[in-house]
Parts: C-alpha cells; sequence; structure tokens
C-alpha cells in the first residue's frame, strides 16, 4: 500500500482529531461469533468476473465488491448505522425515539434493520415506483412505510418533502436525511474505500461506482485518490437522470427510468464530484440485461444497478492491459427485485427484453 497516511490514523489529541471521521486505523474484522446483525455489515467479499470478462475481451481483471453481502442486502446498511450511532453519540437522540428517514429504499431497509435491533421506532417515506420487496421488507423489519407519487425534494407530495413535513408532525422525530448528511461519504471513506484497498492489496487502476445520494461514489473516491492517485475514478448515471458531468451528457433531459436507487433530477448535496475522472451514461435495456447476465453467468445474485455500473466497467475498462485491475461496486441484491427485472413478463412489457428470450416453467403432468 502506497505510504500515505489516511486522515483516520489521526491519533486523539491531533488537532485534526476534530474532524468527524472515525481516528482508529481500520483494521480487517476478526472472525468469530458477532454479537448482533449488525456486526455483520462491511467486510463484504470481492469476487473475479472472469467469465464475463472473458467473453467480452477484457483484458484486464475486473472485480466486484459485492456489498449485497451485508444484513440488510444492500450497501446502505453502512450508513444506516453510521448515522445513528453519530446521532446517539452526540446525544441527539434516546431510545424509543422515531427515526424518520426518505429513502429510495436500501437505506430505508438499513435504518429499518438497525433501528429495530437498537431499539427505535422507524418511519421510511419511499416513492411510489420502487419495488414492492423493498417494501415488505421494511414492513416486516417493522417500520412503517409512507409512498410518495414522486421522489425529489420540492413539495410534500416528494420523499424528502414529506418526510420533513412528517418530522414536524411527529414528537420525537429525527431525520437522518443521507442526502445531507456528512457521515454518508464519511463512511465509505473511513471503512468502505480502506477495506477494497486492503482486499486489493493497493493495486487498483479502477474503480466504477454509480450515484444515488453519491455517497458511495464521494466517500471511495476520494480515500483512493489520496492513497493510489493514478487510480481512475469512474461514476455511472442512469439515462434520464442529470447528475453526470460534463453537463452535455445528461443532454437526454430528465426522463422517466426503471432502474432504481442511482440517478435523480437533481444534485445531491454529499455528491463531491472533484475525485471522479470520468462519468458514463447507461441505459435501461443494457441495465437489466446485464443485471441478468450477472446472475446467469457469474451466479451474482445483484440487483439491477449493478447492472448499469458493470455496463459502464466493460466500456471504461477495454483500453485496461493484462495485468491491470478494474473493481465494479455491487450495491444491492437481487432479493429486492423479484417480481421486477427478475421476471420475463416485466422486461418483455416495459420492452427491455425480447418475447422470444422467454423461459417459461415446465409442467409435470401425469
Ligand atoms: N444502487 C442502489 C440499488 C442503491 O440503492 C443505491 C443507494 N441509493 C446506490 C446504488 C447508490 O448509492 P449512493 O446513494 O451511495 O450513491
Amino acid at each position: 500500500t502506497p505510504d500515505i497516511p489516511c486522515r483516520c490514523t489521526y491519533k486523539v489529541g491531533d488537532p485534526k482529531d476534530k474532524s468527524p471521521h472515525c481516528h482508529e486505523k481500520w483494521e480487517p474484522r476478526k472472525p468469530g461469533i458477532y454479537s448482533s446483525t449488525l456486526d455483520a455489515i462491511g467486510d463484504t467479499p470481492m469476487i473475479r468476473l472472469d467469465r464475463l470478462a472473458k467473453k467480452e475481451g477484457i483484458k484486464c481483471e475486473l472485480i466486484a465488491k459485492c456489498e449485497y453481502f451485508n444484513s440488510g442486502g444492500s450497501v446502505k446498511d453502512r450508513i444506516a448505522i453510521r448515522m445513528l450511532q453519530e446521532m446517539e453519540k452526540t446525544g441527539k437522540i434516546k431510545k424509543g425515539d422515531t427515526i424518520i428517514e426518505p429513502s429510495s429504499g436500501n437505506t430505508g431497509i438499513g435504518v429499518a434493520l438497525v433501528t429495530a435491533v437498537m431499539g427505535y421506532k422507524c418511519i421510511i417515506v419511499m416513492p411510489q415506483r420502487m419495488s414492492l420487496e423493498k417494501e415488505y421488507t421494511m414492513r416486516a423489519l417493522g417500520a412503517e412505510l409512507i409512498r410518495t407519487p414522486a421522489s425529489g425534494f420540492k413539495g410534500e407530495d416528494t420523499h424528502i418533502g414529506y418526510a420533513f413535513k412528517l418530522q414536524k408532525e411527529t414528537p420525537n422525530s429525527h431525520i437522518l436525511n443521507q442526502y445531507v448528511n456528512p457521515y454518508n461519504p464519511i463512511v465509505h471513506y473511513d471503512v468502505t474505500a480502506e477495506e477494497i484497498i486492503h482486499q486489493c492489496d493497493g493495486k487498483l487502476d479502477m474503480i466504477v461506482i454509480g450515484a444515488g445520494t453519491g455517497g458511495m461514489v464521494a466517500g471511495i473516491s476520494r480515500k483512493i485518490k489520496e492513497r493510489i492517485p493514478s487510480c481512475r475514478i469512474v461514476s455511472v448515471d442512469p439515462v434520464g437522470s442529470i447528475m453526470a458531468e460534463p453537463p452535455a451528457l445528461n443532454a437526454a433531459g430528465v426522463k422517466p427510468f426503471e432502474v432504481e436507487g442511482i440517478g435523480h433530477d437533481f444534485v445531491p448535496t454529499v455528491l463531491a464530484k472533484d475525485c471522479i475522472d470520468q462519468w458514463i451514461k447507461v441505459g435501461d435495456k443494457e441495465t437489466f440485461l446485464m443485471a441478468r447476465r450477472l446472475v446467469k453467468e457469474e451466479g451474482l445474485l445483484c440487483g439491477g444497478s449493478s447492472g448499469t455500473t458493470v455496463v459502464a466497467a466493460l466500456e471504461a475498462c477495454r483500453d485496461l492491459k493484462a495485468g491491470q485491475r478494474c473493481v465494479v461496486l455491487i450495491p444491492d441484491s437481487i432479493r429486492n427485485y423479484m417480481t421486477k427485472h427478475l421476471n420475463d413478463d416485466w422486461m418483455i412489457e416495459k420492452g427491455l427484453m425480447d418475447d422470444k428470450r422467454r423461459i417459461t416453467c415446465k409442467e409435470a403432468r401425469d
């Protein structure tokens, strides 16, 4: 690993100790028995995508950081626990209070899971277009769920707008607000990026990361640029969203799209773009066909935005040579989309798959 100290190694008493980062040196988790499901958040595996790389004529190593192995099934468990721990540490919340969070679903699942274990009430506000599977998971975890017709923050029919109205009306309630909360990117800077650098022995030439709130790409890219300045950072934005740079990439304007968890018609505060070298736009059809290929060809039980990210990675890493390495972030699990892109009827109805490719289930007959 290049010899550049990270901010989380500053000792207590250092002037920089006032930074909001974790000040203990990151260490890989020790094996043993966990005290709760919260301990099974983080330390996710990295898995080579050799079959896909070979078929696509990719010369470099293609490696997936598989975040669906987290307790709640996505990368967002990491921010849920960190944002709540920081609220507890600073005495802003007490057991039994209500945590409200606007979410496209995965942060909602993470917050529902963490609050269930830590002893808080939970209300998640999620736009209508997000999957029923996410809703069922959150409700099973004991969260109350509110659906809004729109996403965004302008007006009470949006998920962020409604969450703030609800917070004013609900006694002893607090919003974590992942879209502006500094601990969203900070946990990825302090922990997720450390894991990746450690797992790769500091050898990393490119990393490709989708942007929803942008916390993941902002936090990981900053740490990697500090430690491995030669590593190229690529971010991914769905067609129909306007988060990519330069703005000409978003010329198609704001349009509806199906992939969940990435893309917005606004740029969230936590999305610092300064460490991102390149943006790639990807449409729904390529996204979902690739998500299905990842399941079928690599056995990766991942969600739709993983497809978006891998499509972009295959484009970006084409110039890398043998012996170089490209890492892709796989944010969530197939569990969230069983009735969506995993279902041939849904794919065909949305014009994302050819009818001829439908796989039907045979029935046993006498
Ligand atoms: N993919 C999925 C499925 C997600 O739920 C999210 C989080 N919204 C992301 C990607 C992007 O993560 P971030 O919010 O950190 O940009």
